[in-house]
């Protein structure tokens, strides 16, 4: 009998499936030395203020040089850091590099993603105490993003722990508005800082009056519960007049920079900031 199980299971062998599940193993085994090996670094992405066209801050993004796969984007191990107990300790690592790195930047934040998981299981307020201190970094230059699915948890702890991030002074953003279950309840009661409006409304926010009606209608009801609102993918000028004009207070995308190492982007930064205002 063991032996016709056997060949059922052989009749169902699918050679993509095993080679994806071989791909997750080798991934999963090398996240776990990924952090002492150094093989993560932040890129940086930068979030201008359209009044007076400033870099107002940075997001760092996290990327890894796998040691025989090559550059891998969050897409392909965040959700296995996850699954793998690794999301905290490469969470703490994320939080203590950005306070670090942007410690040494003038007039301009950091932006840092944050994982339902390390709000869960991590420590993250004393880790968030601690990357600040080492840093010597003021905390209204730390902002926090979330992701609403977190808010959908609607747990105690994490509201508590949302709101003694505040208490320190750092500041809060609800990532990817409008890609979930949005929303506009969770903005009004949690009232984070900043909104971030997710790429995939912005795509067609010149050329479509369904989208453009919808992001004028988030922006106003954001900016009527005081938040501000920061638009994701910009990346043409079209898009950006359109967000200019309905009085967006931030972008970010392909159009001004993408995700780069921190030296180019502080050289970015330095550029932008001498050839956009010469008399300064
Ligand atoms: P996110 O936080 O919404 O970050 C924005 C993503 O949009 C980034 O992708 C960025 O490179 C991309 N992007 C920016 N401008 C444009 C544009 O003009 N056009 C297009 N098509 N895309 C643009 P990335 O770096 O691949 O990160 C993907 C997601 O991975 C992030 O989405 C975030 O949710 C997550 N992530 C990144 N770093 C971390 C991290 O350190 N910790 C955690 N927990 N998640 C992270
Ligand atoms: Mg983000
Ligand atoms: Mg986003
Ligand atoms: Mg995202």
């Amino acid at each position: 009998h063991a032996k016709s199980d056997g060949r059922n299971t052989l009749k169902f062998y699918r050679p993509e499936l095993t080679a994806r599940a071989v791909r997750r193993m080798q991934l999963g085994a090398g996240l776990h030395t990924a952090v002492q090996r150094h093989e993560f670094e932040l890129f940086y992405q930068p979030v201008v203020s359209l009044a007076g066209d400033l870099v107002s801050s940075a997001e760092a993004l996290v990327r890894w040089h796998h040691p025989s796969l090559g550059l891998l984007m969050p897409s392909q191990f965040i959700a296995l850091a996850e699954e793998s107990g690794m999301a905290v300790p490469l969470g703490d690592w994320v939080l203590q590099e950005a306070c670090r790195q942007a410690a040494g930047w003038d007039a301009c934040g950091v932006a840092v993603n944050v994982s339902p998981r390390q709000f869960k299981r991590g420590n993250l307020l004393d880790t968030v105490r601690r990357a600040l201190a080492a840093a010597a970094l003021p905390p209204q230059c730390l902002c926090i993003e979330i992701t609403e699915d977190l808010l959908l948890e609607n747990s105690e702890e994490n509201l508590e722990t949302i709101a003694a991030l505040r208490e320190m002074g750092v500041t809060i953003a609800i990532d990817d508005f409008g890609v979930g279950y949005s929303s506009l309840s969770y903005i009004r009661r949690f009232r984070p800082e900043k909104m971030k409006i997710d790429c995939s409304l912005i795509r067609n926010v010149a050329t479509d009056s369904g989208d453009a009606e919808l992001v004028r209608a988030a922006i106003s009801m954001a900016h009527a519960l005081k938040v501000s609102v920061v638009a994701e993918g910009v990346e043409t000028e079209a898009q950006r007049l359109f967000l200019d004009g309905e009085g967006c207070d931030m972008v970010q995308g392909f159009l001004y920079a993408k995700a780069q190492p921190a030296s180019v982007f502080e050289a970015w930064r330095a550029d932008y900031g001498s050839s956009r205002h010469p008399a300064r």
